[in-house]
């Protein structure tokens, strides 16, 4: 069983929340448990998944000549389905448009 570490988020008083630790169930993450999704320059695109929760955080590290900067993205997908949806294009207005004509039968059958 993985042994679990318990901490309060540390959130700073402007708000910001380290990432550190999930924000969900508070465990400190694993940073063996961090795969790169992308890089472009000094940034880079993490999944890193908890190892309390299960869920997972996805997070731009920025790395610039003034400091490390990140930003992050709770998430419940996998590094599969993550890697699958940053390839897939983006959705349309059409295709809105198009799943919103879709017969309610077909639709509750794809949720
Ligand atoms: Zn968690």
């Amino acid at each position: 069983m993985p042994k679990r570490q318990h901490h309060q988020p540390h959130a700073s008083s402007d708000g910001v929340t380290n990432l550190a630790a999930c924000p969900l169930c508070a465990a400190s993450y694993d940073p063996h448990r961090a795969r790169v999704l992308g890089a472009h320059g000094e940034e880079r695109l993490l999944h890193v998944a908890c190892g309390g929760c299960g869920n997972a955080m996805l997070t731009l590290v920025v790395v610039t000549p003034s400091g490390i900067s990140s930003v992050g993205l709770i998430t419940d997908l996998s590094f599969e389905d993550a890697q699958r949806f940053r390839e897939a294009s983006p959705v349309s207005a059409d295709h809105v448009l198009a799943a919103h004509a879709l017969p309610t039968d077909i639709i509750s059958r794809l949720l």
